[in-house]
């Protein structure tokens, strides 16, 4: 499948990775917007929230407890940080991998939209 997150969490193209366990992977943003930008996707290929099954719902939930344990990682716990997840065209996702944007180390008004 052509799918640039796919060839990512396969280590097919490089990415400069943060955190990664069975079903997780996340990486820093190429096009970071924030002092701490990362992508937190799982392995398994979900074009978005839309296509996501009620047998991910462990799956997703891991996705939030990668995100925190990489805010942990990067020291922003205390400081606070957005988690962001676009749903397709009006939601503004432009890649077809469900990911969740991890975004901190500075005040990030509503205003500011990664990409
Ligand atoms: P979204 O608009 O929510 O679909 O976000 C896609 C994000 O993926 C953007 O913030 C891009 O900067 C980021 N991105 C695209 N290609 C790569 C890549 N090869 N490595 C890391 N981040 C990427
Ligand atoms: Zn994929």
């Amino acid at each position: 499948m052509d799918c640039i997150f796919c060839k990512i969490s396969k280590k097919e193209i490089p990415a400069n990775v943060v955190f990664e366990n069975e079903d997780i992977i996340a990486f820093k943003d190429i096009n970071p917007v924030a002092p701490v930008h990362v992508l937190v996707i799982p392995k398994k290929h979900i074009e978005s929230v839309v296509d996501v099954k009620d047998s991910d719902e462990a799956l997703m939930g891991k996705m939030i407890i990668a995100a925190k344990k990489i805010a942990e990682q990067m020291k922003i716990s205390e400081s606070g940080y957005k988690l962001l997840v676009r749903v397709g065209k009006n939601g503004g996702q432009e890649i077809g991998h469900i990911h969740m944007h991890l975004l901190g180390g500075a005040r990030l008004y509503e205003n500011i939209r990664p990409a």
